[in-house]
């Protein structure tokens, strides 16, 4: 047995006992080690050189790369910064080493090193992190075709039951994360999203709310450039020629600062409502 492929079969990562039941000879180890091609991550446990940094640091702190980790590695969006988490097993001991800002996690029979399954991925990030960031990471993975029918419904079932319902009422085909987090808000407001929506004159407008008020959410830099702002201010006096509000924020106020930009939604819809019922 080649200690490459054994490495390579275990997500890139193993423990020095686990190569040699497998049948490696300590030898290959030794002489891998010793041409570089793999390295010593701690104690008793080797990685390949090739594998990812992350996998690599996971497996020095003690475990598998997990939840908001593991998601971001597999390219689905997660809310917000984040250390790295690992997943330990239930038994399994952490070795914090330089820099060591790990979170950890116990769930599970097992322990491992590598990367976890998305859908592990998403349960423990539904425990660790919260409603909305499990949601946004949820239809993500979804749009990515990362989590089948049975993923789902497994992940379901192993969610807190105060959680559930937002598998039931996720989407496969959320554009982005910001798009997630504004419908599962707006969601709890009973106001109704649109998402990329096309109106003639203006151009396609990022969201609609309520079917009255554009909502732009600036994500580009160097957006306060001059002609990027005559453009905004263009699009702005166009719709409201044609009766239409346009709320503008970036994505940090939406993120960061939900409670202002919940308040000015509020304010406008409310404000709008008359000239509708007017117009009915
Ligand atoms: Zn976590
Ligand atoms: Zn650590």
């Amino acid at each position: 047995m080649d200690v490459y492929s054994q490495l390579e079969a275990r997500g890139g990562v193993s423990s020095a006992r686990s190569l040699i039941a497998a049948g490696v000879a300590r030898d290959d180890v030794r002489r891998a080690l010793a041409a570089g091609a793999i390295l010593r991550v701690r104690h008793g446990v080797y990685g390949l050189g090739r594998a990812a940094p992350v996998v690599l640091l996971a497996a020095a702190h003690g475990g598998a790369v997990a939840c908001v980790s593991a998601l971001a590695l597999a390219g689905v969006w997660i809310l917000g910064d984040h250390s790295l988490h690992v997943w330990l097993g239930p038994k399994g001991r952490k070795h914090p080493h330089d820099g060591c800002h790990c979170v950890d996690h116990h769930d599970g029979e097992h322990s491992g090193f590598g990367v976890v399954s998305v859908e592990r991925a998403l349960i423990q990030a539904a425990r660790c992190m919260g409603a909305e960031c499990f949601f946004v990471a949820f239809e993500s993975a979804w749009r990515l075709g990362l989590v089948s029918a049975s993923d789902r419904a497994s992940i379901r079932s192993a969610l807190p039951a105060r959680l559930r319902r937002l598998v039931d009422i996720a989407r496969p085909d959320a554009d982005s994360g910001l798009e997630s987090l504004l419908r599962l808000r707006l969601g709890e407001l009973g106001i109704r999203l649109d998402c990329q929506v096309w109106i003639d004159g203006v151009g396609r407008v990022d969201f609609v709310l309520a079917g009255r008020i554009i909502l732009e959410v600036d994500g580009r830099l160097n957006h306060d450039g001059p002609s990027l702002r005559h453009k905004d201010l263009l699009r702005d006096a166009t719709a409201a020629a044609a009766g239409l509000e346009t709320l503008r924020f970036d994505y940090a106020l939406v993120v960061h600062s939900w409670p202002l930009v919940e308040a000015a939604i509020l304010a406008r819809l409310s404000a709008t409502a008359p000239k509708l019922q007017e117009q009915l």
